[in-house]
């Protein structure tokens, strides 16, 4: 397996943090250099040819979004930087604040002469208060070194809701509102903060823009896949013997990336399954995996996702009905209750695997289980509701038998 280090490049250098690391490992040097001599318009071309792609878990083109942004407002623009990565099995974006801070604020500075933007705001879950207190570190240094003369950065701290983490909500919040996900405009457009035009990408899409600026488009398309260019930090957790954050690049086999950074499944288990993208993707199963390619284009084809590359591994002795109760008790906590399908039905179908586990439930119950599904799909505001369907089918699909295991009939509880 090649390995590529493009964001993770200094993660290992002790002190990483510091502006006198990072610049004695080239921070703040040749791709700022670069950006400034460059045309806003010609950044965001740059970015465009690169392919970048968003890494916060919906994958749509980052150069696209960036074109979105007007450049000749009388409204000032601003830059909304997402860490607020809340979703069980991610933790990708917490590496680089804590690693390399110095890096996400290069690529801060490069994105906001891109987009003409004054402003950025990083936000962040309130719970994180170690990361925040590296990454101000990071920025009051930059402040002191004269480094951010043209742009302000500010911190914004959450109050911990996993939906703030959907960039509407997460600028409902900024505004100082509840964060609840906003309605889609029917057509293409940037996303508004107190009615300005905003950009909102996630830390690692911006941590990788300095790279591009230093080696242009193609240095970037020589890593990954033609339509998935370059490298994601994947996370891993679960039942492997080394767990932890590891980039790699786009293309690469799952199980070769579980085998060679993750050391394989712990004590000598097998492999029973594998959620691929965060809690909200649909789960593979082993024989899946053994196929599977880390790039959204695979992993679409077979009816999951990508994701933010947060990989739950599972070994055989994971009892999937369990698994999966302990997701639906997250998605009824953190529905933040504006459709009625995803309000009612996250808090139903938690009942209803309450059920089934208790070993009082039925076949009947299950098909129940798919119906109440099927009603989350496709009728809210966001995707919130439709991922955690397809979480539900997914397991019911293609696990079925572990869940007819307590059916109260037979009484074969596993
Ligand atoms: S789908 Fe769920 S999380 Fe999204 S807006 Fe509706 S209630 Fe809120």
């Amino acid at each position: 397996m090649r390995e590529v280090k493009i964001v993770s490049k200094h993660f290992s250098i002790k002190d990483s943090h510091t502006l006198k690391v990072a610049k004695a490992n080239g921070a703040y040097s040749n791709a700022l250099k670069k950006a400034y001599k460059l045309e806003p318009k010609q950044i965001i071309e740059i970015i465009k040819e690169s392919g970048l792609r968003g890494k916060g878990g919906g994958g749509a083109p980052a150069g696209e979004k960036w074109s979105l942004m007007p450049q000749d407002s009388d409204k000032p623009s601003f830059l909304a930087v997402n860490c607020d990565e809340s979703e069980p099995g991610t933790f990708k974006d917490r590496q680089i604040i804590s690693k390399d801070p110095h890096l996400l604020i290069e690529g801060i500075l490069i994105t906001c002469h891109a987009i003409k933007a004054k402003h950025a705001y990083i936000y962040i879950r309130g719970e994180y208060k170690q990361y925040q207190d590296i990454l101000q570190g990071a920025i009051d240094e930059a402040y002191t070194e004269g480094l951010l003369n043209n742009c302000d950065i500010t911190i914004h701290r959450g109050a911990g809701a996993y939906i703030c983490g959907e960039k509407s909500a997460l600028l409902e919040s900024m505004e100082g509102k509840r964060g609840h996900p906003r309605l889609k405009p029917k057509q293409k457009e940037c996303e508004w903060y107190f009615s300005n035009p905003t950009l909102v990408n996630n830390v690692e899409t911006i941590a990788s823009v300095p790279y591009i600026i230093d080696n242009g488009a193609e240095g970037y398309r020589k890593f990954g896949t033609d339509k998935s260019p370059g490298t994601l930090l994947f996370a891993m957790s679960g039942h492997v013997k080394n767990r932890g954050v590891y980039e790699a690049e786009f293309g690469t086999g799952m199980w070769d990336y579980i085998e060679h950074f993750g050391g394989g499944i712990r004590d000598g288990k097998k492999l029973k399954a594998v959620i691929p993208g965060g809690a909200s993707t649909d789960i593979l199963t082993a024989d899946e995996v053994m196929e599977a390619k880390l790039d959204y284009e695979y992993l679409r084809s077979i009816g999951s996702a990508l994701g933010t590359g947060g990989m739950i591994v599972m070994d055989e002795d994971t009892n999937m009905v369990e698994a999966l109760k302990n997701l639906l008790e997250f998605y009824h906590e953190e529905s933040c209750g504006q459709c009625t399908p995803c309000r009612e039905g996250t808090g139903l179908s938690d009942k209803l695997v309450e059920k089934i586990l208790s070993g009082n439930g039925s076949s009947e119950d299950i098909d129940e289980l798919l119906e109440i599904s099927d009603t989350m799909n496709g009728k809210t505001i966001c995707v919130f509701a439709p991922a955690v369907s397809s979480v539900i089918n997914s397991f019911i699909g293609k696990f079925r038998d572990e869940f007819e295991a307590y059916n109260k009939s037979t009484g074969a509880k596993i």
